[in-house]
């Protein structure tokens, strides 16, 4: 397989040239230059599976073959998933009408940890190969950062700046990043929103000359290896529900914000997965459920929630579905995209619109429905739901059968939980005397300058 850019200006590159460029040089993001198929009876036999034979068959026809990535990857994933504390890595559970995909039992509580725990082990191979050095470079609305800084923390060769927006991320969240005191992390809190990380962020990445001076790659899900970590479990949980009967379509709802893991999805649709439709759900920072429902895609102001992961107005794998929405034109991305950068807004067709609702189906949950769905399904089913997850099983709301995806513990979000059901959610090991540990964080302001100055201060 070979990569390209949505916006057309990179000339075709391997998986390991893809996983290292992380955005794309010329600003658009990577995408295989052809979407590989899966057969009713590779669909029927991959049902049996465990979650690690299964990664292998799905990540295998995206790699390039001749590079060391291939022969390595039955390691590669094995060291991976043997930080996930459940035999099944993301098993499927039930809540009343509701399957439960759960994605949470990484090191850091979050669906984040199943792709950066192999992007982390995928940079060391790729670095040691070439004996190479790399310094990633993220903005985290909360979970992201914590999820790359333990994919990475004490690796060879490898530094990790991660910036969060300063106080509006969970203490549990902040501690999760700001506790790791290997050398190698370096936690940088901006004086604003998470968009404000990630304009910074995508600055310091255009800038081509700070990037290969610095070395830089990516975390964040305009990382191409991350979306193909995540495409393994929407085959899983099709599996684990339907028992691999290739004619059993199933919906899956997915608590959004950058539009990464249902991005996910999207590409497991196209593989052949039997999937009925996405439910794209949203909190009240509902872009892309205003796209959905307008053909606009409108940036606006950032709200503050209860689910901050997905406090999010300009979701960047966004642009991944475009390209295929607008059939695979770079030059109608590229204009798009201009087009968003200087009046911040572009907007599709109706045929187009239309096109887009035939697989998505885009739900906005405000802030006391996510309460009550918590307390709702507590009281009813006796399961914990974090609030991104209840904001996906919200939107599901009548649809039986549904695969919610559970993208965070709800330890991780204590306090919300704590305000739905009235006590606090169990505390999982992997968060047991967390807020008592010491902590290392720089505070900036939030300017490319700043962030810049600090990287050259820290590397010299
Ligand atoms: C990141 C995150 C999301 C949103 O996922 P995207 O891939 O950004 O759409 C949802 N829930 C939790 C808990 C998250 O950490």
């Amino acid at each position: 397989m070979r990569y390209i850019s949505t916006r057309g200006g990179v000339a075709p590159i391997s998986f390991s040239q893809a996983v290292m460029m992380g955005l794309a040089t010329d600003g658009g993001l990577l995408l295989p230059e052809r979407i590989p198929t899966v057969s009713a009876e590779q669909l029927r036999a991959w049902a049996g599976l465990s979650f690690q034979q299964l990664a292998i068959q799905v990540i295998t026809p995206f790699l390039t073959p001749g590079e060391a990535v291939s022969d390595r990857l039955p390691e590669l994933v094995e060291r991976s998933f043997a930080t996930f504390s459940h035999p099944d890595i993301t098993p499927v559970t039930r809540a009343g009408d509701h399957w439960i995909l759960e994605l949470f039992h990484g090191p850091t509580l979050a669906f984040k940890d199943v792709a950066l725990q192999f992007l982390g082990n995928l940079f060391e191979m790729l670095l040691k190969a070439e004996g190479g050095r790399l310094n990633i470079l993220g903005a985290t609305s909360g979970d992201t950062g914590s999820a790359a800084i333990h994919g990475v923390r004490g690796r060879e060769g490898i530094h990790v700046f991660i910036l969060h927006p300063h106080n509006r991320v969970s203490p549990i969240q902040e501690r999760q990043m700001t506790s790791v005191l290997d050398a190698n992390v370096h936690n940088i809190a901006i004086r604003g929103s998470f968009d404000d990380g990630q304009t910074i962020v995508k600055t310091l990445f255009n800038d081509l000359a700070f990037k290969d001076a610095y070395r830089l790659g990516a975390v964040n899900s305009i990382n191409w290896a991350r979306i193909l970590a995540q495409i393994v479990y929407f085959f899983y949980a099709w599996g684990r529900v339907t028992g691999g009967d290739p004619h059993q379509k199933v919906l899956f709802s997915v608590p959004t914000g950058n539009f990464g893991d249902i991005f996910a999805g999207y590409m497991a649709l196209r593989m052949g997965l039997p999937v009925e439709r996405l439910i794209l759900a949203t909190n009240r920072n509902d872009i892309l459920v205003r796209f959905m429902e307008s053909g606009e895609y409108r940036t606006g102001e950032v709200n503050p929630t209860i689910s901050p992961s997905m406090d999010i107005q300009i979701s960047s794998n966004f642009e991944r579905y475009l390209y295929y929405l607008l059939d695979e034109d770079p030059a109608a991305v590229r204009g798009e995209m201009e087009r968003l950068r200087v009046e911040g807004v572009f907007a599709v067709s109706e045929a187009r619109r239309r096109q887009a609702g035939e697989i998505f189906s885009a739900r906005r949950v405000g802030e006391e429905e996510t309460l009550a769905r918590i307390q709702a399904t507590w009281e009813r089913h006796g399961v914990l739901l974090d609030p991104h997850t209840a904001v996906g099983v919200e939107a599901a709301g009548n649809e039986p059968g549904a695969i919610c995806l559970a993208t965070a513990h709800a330890a991780k979000f204590a306090e919300a939980v704590h305000r739905a059901v009235g006590f606090d959610p169990p505390v999982p090991p992997p968060l047991e005397g967390l807020l008592e540990r010491p902590t290392r964080c720089r505070i900036l302001d939030p300017d490319p300058e700043a962030v810049r100055a600090f990287i050259r201060e820290v590397l010299g």
